[in-house]
C-alpha cells in the first residue's frame, strides 16, 4: 500500500513512522514533512503545502497513492476530504461540514446548546450586534473567542470588564482577520483540562487511549498558552466512571446529532474538555483531528495496526475492528524554540540527535528542517521527546535523558511535564 499522510509536524512525524511500521505499508509520502520524515524509513517527503488542495489531489492520483490520512485542521475545514472523494480517492478525515465542529466555534456552540450537550455559557456577537452591557454584566473572569480558525491564539481571558470589551472590539475590529467576523464571549470553566480523543465512523466509535497535556508555557502551568509543551497516555484522571459520562454525555450526542444534521462523522475526533467538580465534562473545543503532542505519546502505545483501524472507519465496520495498547505510559516532552509561542528564533542547528537515536524511546520532529547537510530549528515547537516506562514516573524519566542529549541555541521545554499524573 502507499500512504500520504498530510502536513509537517510531530503529530504527522508520528502518523507516518507508525503507518510505516505497517506490514501492509510499502511507502509512506508525508507532504510537506520535515527532517524528521525525511529519513524515516519507508518515509519520504513530497514538497506540496498542506493547505495546496488540489496539488495534492493531483499527487495522490498520479502517485496511485491507497489512503490519505489528514493531520492538520486547515485543510479538512477547506474540504480536502470531500474533494478526494470527489475524486474517488480513499481519505481518512471529516468532511467539511462536519469539520465545522472545530472550523466555527459558534456554530458548535449552537450544535451543543441544541443536542444538550455540557458546556459553558455563552453569548455570539458579530460588530453589527455587539452588545457591550451584555458583557458587562457578566461574571469575571470572561473568556472571549474568536470563531475561526487562528492557530490556537483566537481564545482570551479576561480578568475585567474593560479587558473583556477591549478584547471584543479588537477581534470584531480585524485582530484575528475573517476568524474573527464572530465571537464568542462564555463563562470561565473551572476544572481539571481533559483531551478525550475517537476515532469515529458515523455511529460507530472507538476510544483511543487516554491522553492529558499540558498547554501552558511554564512550569506549574504557568506562563502563556501554546500549542501544547507535552503530553502522556494515559491520564489518571479519566476513571472509567468518567470514560463512560464522556462517551454518554459527549461523544455519543455529538455523533448522534451530526447524523441528525445530515452530517455524520468520519475520522479523529478530538474534544478538549473541563472536568467540573461534580464531574460534569463540559465541552470547550472540539477539533477534527488528532491532537498534536497527543498523537506522540498516544501512537507510540499503539500495538495494533493504524492502517487496520483508519480503514474499518472508512468502511463502517470499527465495532469489528483490533485495538491493542501497550499498559505501559507513554509521555513527550516538547522542545521548543527560543521565543515561542510570540515570535521566535529559526536556523538554529540542532545537535545530539544521533546520540539521541541511540536512547530508549522516540525522537519526533515538528518544526525541523534539513538546511546544508544539517537539521536545523524551522517551527515553534521543534521536537518532542518521547519515554515508554511501566508508570507516568518512568516514562519521564525516559523522556528526559532523549531531551538532555539533545541541543540547540535557546532552546526552551518544560521539567515538569506529567506532574499532576505522578502527583495522583
Ligand atoms: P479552546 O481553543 O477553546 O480549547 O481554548 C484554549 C484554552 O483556553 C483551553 O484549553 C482552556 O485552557 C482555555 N479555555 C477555553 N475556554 C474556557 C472556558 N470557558 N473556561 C476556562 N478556560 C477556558
Amino acid at each position: 500500500m502507499k500512504i500520504l499522510i498530510v502536513g509537517g509536524g510531530g503529530r504527522e512525524h508520528a502518523l507516518a513512522w507508525k503507518c510505516a511500521s505497517s506490514p501492509r505499508v510499502d511507502q509512506v509520502f508525508v507532504a510537506p514533512g520535515n527532517a524528521g520524515t525525511a529519513v524515516e524509513p519507508k518515509v519520504s517527503n513530497v514538497d506540496i503545502a498542506a493547505d495546496n488542495l488540489s496539488g495534492l489531489l493531483e499527487f495522490a492520483t498520479a502517485e496511485d497513492i491507497d489512503l490519505t490520512i489528514i493531520g492538520p485542521e486547515g485543510p479538512l475545514v477547506a474540504g480536502i476530504v470531500d474533494r478526494f472523494r470527489a475524486a474517488n480517492k480513499l481519505c481518512f478525515g471529516p468532511s467539511q461540514a462536519s469539520a465545522r465542529l472545530e472550523g466555527s466555534k459558534a456554530f458548535t456552540k449552537d450544535f451543543l446548546t441544541r443536542y444538550r450537550i455540557p458546556t459553558a455559557s455563552f453569548a455570539t456577537f458579530t460588530a453589527a450586534n455587539f452588545d457591550e452591557g451584555y458583557v458587562r454584566a457578566q461574571r469575571l473572569p470572561l473568556v472571549v473567542k474568536a470563531d475561526g480558525l487562528a492557530a490556537g491564539k483566537g481564545v482570551i481571558i479576561c480578568e475585567t470588564h474593560d479587558a473583556a470589551v477591549s478584547t471584543c472590539r479588537a477581534i470584531l475590529g480585524g485582530s484575528f482577520g475573517a476568524a474573527g467576523n464572530t465571537i464568542v464571549v462564555e463563562e470561565f470553566l473551572q476544572g481539571e483540562e481533559v483531551s478525550f480523543i475517537v476515532v469515529a465512523s458515523d455511529q460507530q466509535v472507538i476510544a483511543l487511549a487516554t491522553s492529558q497535556d499540558h498547554k501552558r508555557r511554564d512550569d506549574g502551568d504557568q506562563g502563556p498558552n501554546t500549542g501544547g509543551m507535552g503530553a502522556y497516555s494515559p491520564a489518571p484522571i479519566v476513571t472509567p466512571q468518567l470514560h463512560q459520562r464522556i462517551m454518554r454525555e459527549v461523544i455519543e450526542p455529538t455523533l448522534k446529532g451530526l447524523r441528525e444534521d445530515g452530517n455524520p462523522y468520519l475520522g479523529f475526533l478530538y474534544a478538549g474538555l473541563m472536568i467540573a467538580a461534580d464531574g460534569t465534562p463540559n465541552v470547550l473545543e472540539f477539533n477534527c483531528r488528532f491532537g498534536d503532542p497527543e498523537t506522540q505519546p498516544i501512537l507510540m502505545r499503539l500495538q495494533s495496526d493504524l492502517i487496520d483501524l483508519c480503514e474499518a472507519a472508512i468502511n463502517g465496520t470499527l465495532r469489528q475492528a483490533d485495538v491493542r495498547w501497550d499498559s505501559r505510559a507513554a509521555l513527550g516532552v516538547v522542545m521548543a524554540a527560543g521565543g515561542y509561542p510570540d515570535a521566535y528564533r529559526k536556523d538554529d542547528p540542532i545537535s545530539g540527535l544521533d546520540a539521541a537515536a541511540r536512547l530508549p524511546g522516540k525522537v519526533f520532529h515538528g518544526g525541523t528542517a534539513i538546511e546544508g547537510g544539517r537539521i536545523v530549528t524551522a517551527g515553534g515547537r521543534v521536537l518532542c521527546a518521547v519515554g515508554l516506562g511501566d508508570t507516568v514516573s518512568a516514562a519521564q524519566s525516559q523522556a528526559y535523558n532523549l531531551v538532555h542529549a539533545i541541543h540547540w541555541n535557546l532552546v526552551q521545554y518544560r521539567l515538569d511535564i506529567g506532574y499532576r499524573a505522578i502527583k495522583r
